[in-house]
């Protein structure tokens, strides 16, 4: 079977040199474990942060070492109580087309008529994070002004459709291209900006001339700071991400206008979804029938192949995706 090792450290924006496809054994499957074949893996912007040598909140990947995130697969062999072949598994061990792995590290899927990818995207990990960074972070309310950033992305693509169901009053979104802005549109947003077309500033003042409420942040920067002076009082800002950072070999400088928060009393609060699993049952509830009926849609950027997984994570990084980037294995 194959998996993907991290050949090198990137430095600044990864490269194919910073990955390497190699051919491995199965180990023997051991008492309370599963052979998983898998069907399709994610790639996440958070892993570019694991593949530099820094303590964060989720340990380095190891130069030499397979890389590892979200999958979902097929039981095709079990030494686990409970789990039998056939069984549709979400599971930690990515970037590989075989995993075995302890049956207590796995989730089963059942009943489900969603697609597995869906387990990776709008049902997983980006869709509670979208919910509960929303919800909990910023602490939302009925009426209030929205603006999220990164927004054809998958996390804020959710954000703004949730925001807009649960009563926002406007839900403001910027995206990377015209065919972004577009579909952002598509999906409800009051207001979309291609973020190419000027200051974010000016162009998110524009959008919104009665300031807004909420800013939900996946990018950071210059968007961080634009939303700081759109904020009126009271506003609230869901750190969730920044990734016009994540390639940085040099500290950067926005926002600039911080001290704008102590006279608009606002609050900025950095979040992590891990720290958010006891709203799971409470995302499913809400978000689960949204699905069901149409009223959200999600959009999914599909690559084939372990062998285009890093390519399909450099594309990542740079927009090449509309939704949740995965790859099927
Ligand atoms: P996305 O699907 O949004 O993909 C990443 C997108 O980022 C790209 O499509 C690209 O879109 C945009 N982007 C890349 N570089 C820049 C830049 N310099 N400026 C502005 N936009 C840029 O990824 P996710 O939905 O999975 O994640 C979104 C954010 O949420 C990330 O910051 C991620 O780290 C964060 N996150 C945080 C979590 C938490 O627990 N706090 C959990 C999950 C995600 P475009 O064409 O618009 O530039």
């Amino acid at each position: 079977t194959r998996e993907i090792h991290l050949a090198s450290r990137p430095n600044g924006a990864p490269t194919p040199d910073n990955f390497r496809l190699v051919e491995v054994d199965l180990p023997p499957l051991q008492d309370g474990e599963i052979l998983v074949a898998n069907t399709v893996m994610s790639v996440d912007p958070y892993m570019r942060g694991r593949m530099n040598d820094v303590k964060s909140y989720v340990p380095p990947f190891q130069v030499d070492k397979p890389l590892d995130g979200g999958a979902v697969g097929t039981v095709i062999a079990s030494k686990a109580e409970g789990f039998a072949e056939g069984d549709r598994v979400l599971h930690g061990l990515g970037w590989r087309e075989h995993a075995v792995l302890p049956a207590d590290r796995a989730t089963r899927i059942e009943g489900s008529d969603f697609s597995d990818s869906a387990y990776l995207g709008v049902l997983g990990m980006p869709g509670l994070t979208a919910y509960a960074g929303l919800m909990a972070a910023a602490e939302f309310k009925p009426g209030d002004i929205v603006y999220v950033s990164g927004a054809a992305g998958a996390v804020g693509s959710l954000v703004g459709q949730i925001a807009k169901l649960s009563g926002a009053s406007r839900v403001i979104g910027s995206a990377g291209s015209p065919e972004k802005v577009a579909r952002l549109l598509e999906l409800g947003f009051d207001a979309a900006f291609d973020y190419h077309d000027g200051p974010v500033r000016n162009l998110l003042k524009q959008a919104a001339p009665d300031g807004i409420d909420v800013y939900f942040d996946n990018v950071g920067g210059d968007h961080l700071e634009a939303a700081i002076s759109s904020l009126n009082v009271d506003g609230r800002v869901a750190m969730c991400g920044a990734i016009s950072q994540y390639n940085a070999t040099e500290a950067t400088p926005a926002p600039r206008n911080l001290a704008l928060a102590i006279g608009k009393r606002l609050t900025l609060r950095g979040f992590i979804v891990g720290k958010y699993a006891s709203l799971k049952d409470e995302f499913v509830a809400t978000v689960g029938p949204w699905l069901a009926d149409g009223s959200i849609s999600w959009d999914e950027t599909t690559r084939a192949g372990l062998d285009n997984a890093p390519q399909a994570f450099i594309d990542l990084l740079e927009g090449a995706n509309t939704g949740k980037m995965v790859v099927t294995l």
